[in-house]
């Protein structure tokens, strides 16, 4: 279990000590579970130095060992794996399914994929040129590590996007330094020490916990930065990434819109939309937060989640099976998921399920259902990140797409029919970085597709072949290997020359067309 004692052993792993302390609570209890120091600049700065002395050699070690080091780690996760999900639970307030399946499974499947597919995606990549003047040259791409990665991480899955995307990072080759949320640090921490046992060279992975300030601190001095969390802090990464002109992602919030067909499986359809909105108490960056459904299933669907929401038992999370629903990891969350609903209220639409705050001492907030919603209101508009499901009726699959496309995010968003070749066709008509058919958010467990937002969702994707190789330098390699003495276009210039390379020009590019 994560106790006291533990954190404060973890925290001095880190070799800084601090003056300000930050204390952690339990969202759940209300009771402060530890303290963690809240580093400054230049603990930052000596940390990133550790990490690029130590980075080398962690390179030279190659694919094979780094994965071996993965599957070490691995077993240390799975053989521990009631420690850490119970110091994910501590620190968020979530279910233990779910720190037990979108944690703890999540990256023991990541140590695998990522220790096996590197060498695939970083392999040195043989290039053919459409170029004549390429004749006789060997092209290549190189993958080679930046160096060190910065990786800042938000409250809602403090394992996941946080400590997971640093396992690319470090497959690749790179030092990791992570600045974990301030409200959720030991999960993070706790992984120093999986991976100091698996094996890892000391100094490729650090921690520095902190605020703001701390993360801000990191971005100056790291080779590229993996920023998971809000649109608004995602801005001013980007604006503090330019002054270095640092390479960045951003995984940014969303408004996930889900489109139920006149055609869908209405009971899948409705366990779907009070699982994937109610799961982790809404607190996914996928989840879903607005439900468009056609006319003619309209009132059945609305029945359905209703019912469902109304089963759905919550409280503080104990042992498996104890409740579906956690609490509000981040206090002033529950004031926005409240304003939210005010707002709708004000606007005319009905609270059919819940809509206050639980009981204390914890920080709850109810499941929701509302009904009669519109654009005009924040709930439809802005992320909510909270366990409500706004359900709104539209005249048919134009309306759908139109009202979903009608957001400034795009992150992930799911259609839901029998017919597949249409929810297919639908599905590309939706502006996201992902659409799902009859399902939502699993897309995120397949890591060989992309995962990343467009509009202010976000910049650049995890997962995939792009999420590795975003964390290396794509080296072009040029190689003469049988030449001439000189280039026909070199010095000295000739008319001879100038005119063969014109008939040139004209042969190939000069064609009717
Ligand atoms: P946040 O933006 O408040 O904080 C994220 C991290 O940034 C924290 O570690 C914080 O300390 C740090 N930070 C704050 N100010 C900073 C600055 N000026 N410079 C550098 N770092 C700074 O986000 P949050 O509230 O922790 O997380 C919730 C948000 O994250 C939601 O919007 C959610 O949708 C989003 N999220 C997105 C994804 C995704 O994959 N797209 C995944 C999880 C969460």
């Amino acid at each position: 279990m994560a106790t006291l004692e533990t954190h404060a052993a973890s925290t001095k792993q880190n070799g800084h000590a601090a003056d300000g302390r930050i204390p952690v609570e339990n969202p759940a209890t209300g009771q402060t579970i530890g303290h963690v120091p809240d580093m400054g600049a230049d603990e930052v700065a000596r940390m990133v130095a550790e990490a690029r002395a130590a980075q080398p050699g962690w390179a030279a070690m190659g694919y094979e060992a780094r994965e071996k080091v993965f599957r070490r780690a691995r077993k240390w996760l799975v053989d521990n794996r009631d420690r850490v999900a119970r110091t994910i639970v501590e620190e968020t307030g979530k279910t233990r399914e779910d720190a037990m399946l979108a944690e703890v499974m999540f990256i023991a499947d990541s140590f695998g994929y990522w220790g096996k597919s590197a060498p695939k995606h970083l392999k040195d990549e043989k290039v053919k040129s459409h170029s004549p003047f390429m004749f006789g040259k060997k092209l290549m791409i190189r993958y080679k590590p930046r160096g060190v990665i910065g990786v800042i991480g938000p409250w809602n899955y403090p394992l996941t996007n946080c400590f997971g995307d640093g396992i690319a990072a470090m497959a690749a080759g790179n030092a990791v330094v992570f600045k974990p949320s301030e409200i959720t640090p030991f999960s993070t921490m706790l992984m120093q020490e999986c991976m100091r046992e698996a094996g890892l060279p000391d100094g490729v992975m650090q921690v520095a916990t902190g605020r703001g300030q701390t993360g801000a601190a990191l971005i100056e001095h790291v080779d590229y930065v993996m920023f998971t969390g809000s649109v608004v802090t995602g801005k001013k990464v980007a604006s503090e990434a330019a002054k270095t002109l640092t390479p960045h992602s951003l995984e940014l919030g969303g408004k996930d819109p889900m489109i139920v067909l006149r055609d869908a499986d209405v009971e899948r359809a409705a366990n779907g939309a009070v699982f994937w909105s109610m799961a982790n108490g809404g607190q996914i960056c996928q989840a879903i937060e607005r439900v468009y459904v056609e006319e003619p299933i309209y009132d059945e669907f609305v029945s359905k989640v209703v019912e469902k929401t109304r089963a759905l038992r919550q409280g503080v999370p104990g042992e498996a099976g104890a409740v579906e629903v956690g609490a509000v990891t981040f206090a002033p969350q529950a004031d926005l998921i409240e304003e939210h609903i005010r707002d709708a209220v004000e606007k005319g639409a009905k609270v059919l399920v819940g809509g206050h705050r639980g009981p204390g001492p914890g920080r709850f907030f109810e499941p929701t259902v509302v009904v009669d919603v519109d654009h005009t209101m924040k709930l439809m508009t802005d992320e909510t990140f909270g366990p409500v499901l706004p359900v709104m009726k539209v005249r048919d699959e134009d309306e759908a797409v139109e009202k979903a496309n009608d957001s400034r995010y795009g992150l992930n968003s799911s259609v839901w029919t029998k017919d597949i070749a249409k929810g297919e066709r639908i599905a590309s008509m939706v502006e996201a970085g992902s659409t799902c058919v009859n399902d939502a958010v699993s897309n995120y467990a397949a890591q060989e597709l992309p995962f990343g937002g467009v509009k202010e969702s976000g910049i650049g994707v995890r997962h995939s072949a792009a999420g590795i190789r975003k964390y290396c330098h794509a080296h072009a390699i040029l190689v003469t290997r049988f030449a001439m003495k000189r280039e026909l276009y070199w010095f000295p210039f000739s008319k001879r020359n100038a005119k063969l390379l014109e008939r040139v020009l004209v042969l190939m590019y000069g064609r009717k067309p």
